[in-house]
């Protein structure tokens, strides 16, 4: 492979709680795939929502990360410290059309079937009670290539499915922040959970409106716990024991399909991690949840 675009890829964790394992194996998963490819790989703390997130999370989240041996190629950088770039980048999608400002509630979408009751799209607004910034997607039939399941197709109904940019509360939306960032990062390559596929084809219009150019996206199967839900603080997945990196990397390596030799278990952080981007690979794997 030449390396004429240089790879760099992400992790980029919401601090709600402590690492747990479906976070690992996420995180591995984008770390292996970065470094067997002499790419580099960055941590992104998502602390979008102060209101859901334990200001000892996000301490708790990069301590785990060093004690698994995962050390970013540049400084962690966290979204609560781009605000200024968010702004920015709303204003442009505002005079460009692209955004739109919006005071319905859940309930008046609901009633009028996602349309906006306003005529929000319109501009039609009123600005003397709070309202949300959208982003006005268009209609589409949208075909992308993931790099582990193939050819995706995904609906994308205008007005309907529009995502929050800003939300009323005055906090930046996901949807914005992460194509912010990743563009802002130079990020060529997405490693993340199966749970996000469906943000795909919005975020390919925002890289559109935006005039920047989408990574390559892979997603992986997110882990799910004996009662099939996802691993996360709400499903109460436990924070993962720093004490015991080599094994909760070994588990991580069989969640994804690498079939490690026991042998790795009795050696260090750093041997794990060598073996286990010399023989990465994504291409067919059947990557596998617990
Ligand atoms: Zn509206």
């Amino acid at each position: 492979m030449t390396n004429l675009h240089p790879y760099r890829g992400r992790f980029a964790p919401s601090p709600t709680g402590p690492l747990h394992f479906g976070s690992l194996v996420t995180a591995l998963a984008s770390y292996l795939e970065a470094k067997s490819q002499n790419g580099q790989w960055l941590i992104r703390i998502e602390d979008l929502d102060p209101l859901r997130e334990p200001a000892e999370a996000t301490g708790q989240i990069l301590t785990s990360l060093d004690a698994h041996g995962l050390f970013p190629s540049e400084p962690v950088q966290f979204q609560s410290r781009h605000h200024e770039a968010y702004h920015a980048a709303i204003e442009h999608l505002l005079n460009k059309g692209y955004a739109y400002c919006c005071s319905c509630s859940r309930k008046q979408l609901q009633a009028n079937f996602g349309r906006h009751p306003q005529l929000c799209r319109d501009n039609h607004t009123a600005r003397d009670k709070p309202f949300a910034i959208r982003f006005a997607l268009n209609d589409d039939q949208c075909r992308w290539h993931d790099q582990l399941l193939g050819p995706q197709h995904q609906v994308v109904q205008a007005e309907i499915d529009d995502p929050v940019l800003l939300r009323k509360e005055g906090f930046f939306a996901y949807q914005l922040a992460v194509v912010a960032d990743d563009i802002a990062q130079g990020i060529t390559h997405v490693v993340r959970g199966s749970d996000l596929l469906d943000m795909t084809a919005q975020q390919l219009q925002i890289y559109h409106a935006l005039e920047a150019t989408p990574p390559h996206w892979l997603h992986i199967p997110v882990i799910v716990n004996s009662q099939g839900q996802k691993l996360s603080k709400q499903s109460h997945a436990p924070a993962l024991d720093n004490q015991t990196p080599t094994a909760n990397l070994f588990a991580a390596l069989n969640a994804l399909n690498q079939q490690p030799p026991p042998s790795l278990q009795a050696g260090s952080v750093e041997y794990l991690l060598e073996w286990a981007c010399i023989h990465w690979k994504h291409q067919g794997a059947n990557l596998t949840s617990q």
